[in-house]
């Protein structure tokens, strides 16, 4: 509009008021955490030089899942104020840890994140392996620990089988690959002889991979736990220090009985859940990308209605998927642009985006922000 254009000109060399952007900041609401960035203390390092604005956004987690929306919203807010000519947006974040006091273990870890499910087969260590790699893709600091004793997937899986190095104050080194910080039991083991595993055992060894790994400084570590909700797991819980769950089953209707026991697990030691995931969800046609709903598609999401828990998402029956795990290349890591990685980065997104609102919680005094617990159990 011409008197736009006129009024741009005739300002253009006068101070922009800082007030007024971050007034118009105001008008960026996260989702999540239900208020505005400047309310929130995102908006950082304001510069203001004639018409030039300058700032930073820095978030809670990098994995945001409104990231771009939230930075193309304050260019467009910013750069409507009548004498602003340019605006610089830089997005960083920060991510937040609802821990609050001393910890034992894991005092380096800012989340700790199992993975878990009501039993085994149904893609938990794949989606373990690929919620990682999603978070680390965003700039995040991240840790895989296998706990899954009974059957340790994370070496084949990441495509990592030497021996970890002990460091001179006899801590264990991780492995690392795809930019993942790596622990399992199948890294250790002389033999492939089974083992049995009995509940305190398997809450020794998770204990010393909790304190005798030098997992350093890490923004999430994603603990995929072994299948199923017996006495080791309930162990193995109640010896890890975590921030939340993620449980993983598949669209059949028995999902319910599956995950309902999954949640109790969770609930009998205080752990929040963060949501379900429904793995084999769908299938796409390679050839004509007709999707059809394989078994009774949707029991995930019924069961997260029914228990009062989130749907973090659903992930295709996808060959791709199964390779990438037993190349040692998953998903995430080989195959970045897929739609099948992207069904990957919005479960990581919402993950992030709940432990972000406990963390707000937690440095507010505890309470729900939205008004409505992370874990409703209707019996
Ligand atoms: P769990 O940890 O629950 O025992 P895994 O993640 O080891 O399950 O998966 C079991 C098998 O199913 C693996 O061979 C894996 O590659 C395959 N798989 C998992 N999810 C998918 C999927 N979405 N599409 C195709 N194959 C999958």
């Amino acid at each position: 509009m011409a008197t736009t254009v006129e009024q741009k000109r005739t300002t253009d060399d006068h101070e922009v008021a800082e007030d007024d952007v971050l007034n118009a900041l105001r008008r960026i609401i996260d989702p999540d955490l239900h208020r505005d960035i400047v309310q929130l203390g995102f908006v950082k390092h304001l510069r203001v030089c004639g018409g030039g604005v300058a700032f930073d956004i820095e978030l809670t987690t990098p994995a945001c899942p409104v990231k771009a929306q939230m930075e193309s919203q304050a260019r467009e807010f910013v750069g409507a104020l009548p004498g602003v000519s340019q605006v610089n947006v830089t997005m960083t974040s920060q991510v937040r840890s609802h821990f609050t006091e001393d910890r034992e273990y894991l005092a380096s870890v800012k989340n700790v994140i199992a993975v878990a499910s009501g039993k085994g087969g149904v893609g938990k260590s794949t989606v373990a392996a690929n919620l990682a790699l999603a978070l680390a893709k965003t700039g995040a600091a991240v840790g895989l620990m296998d706990a899954d004793v009974y059957g340790p997937s994370v070496p084949i899986m990441m495509g990592v089988s030497e021996r970890p190095e002990v460091s001179v104050d006899q801590k264990i080194l991780p492995l690392e690959n795809h930019g993942l910080k790596l622990m399992s039991i199948g890294f250790l083991a002389d033999d492939r002889a089974p083992i049995i595993w009995r509940g305190p055992m398997v809450g020794k060894l998770l204990q010393q991979f909790m304190s005798d790994v030098a997992w350093g400084d890490l923004d999430y570590l994603v603990m995929d736990l072994p299948p199923g909700t017996g006495d080791a797991q309930l162990t193995l819980c109640q010896t890890a220090t975590l921030s939340g769950a993620v449980i993983v089953t598949t669209p059949q209707e028995v999902a319910l009985e599956d995950v309902t026991r999954a949640i109790r697990m969770f609930e009998k030691v205080n752990v929040p859940v963060l949501g379900i995931v429904e793995n084999m969800s769908y299938y796409v046609c390679s050839h004509c990308g007709h999707r059809e709903e394989v078994f009774l598609h949707g029991g995930g999401q019924r069961a997260a209605e029914t228990l009062g828990v989130p749907f973090l998402g659903e992930i295709p029956l996808d060959p791709q998927i199964c390779l990438g795990g037993d190349n040692g290349v998953p998903i995430v890591a080989g195959n970045p642009e897929s739609p099948q990685t992207a069904a990957f980065f919005e479960i990581a997104g919402r993950v992030a985006a709940s432990l972000s609102t406990l963390a707000m919680e937690e440095s507010q005094g505890g309470g729900d922000s939205r008004g409505e617990p992370l874990l409703r159990i209707v019996s």
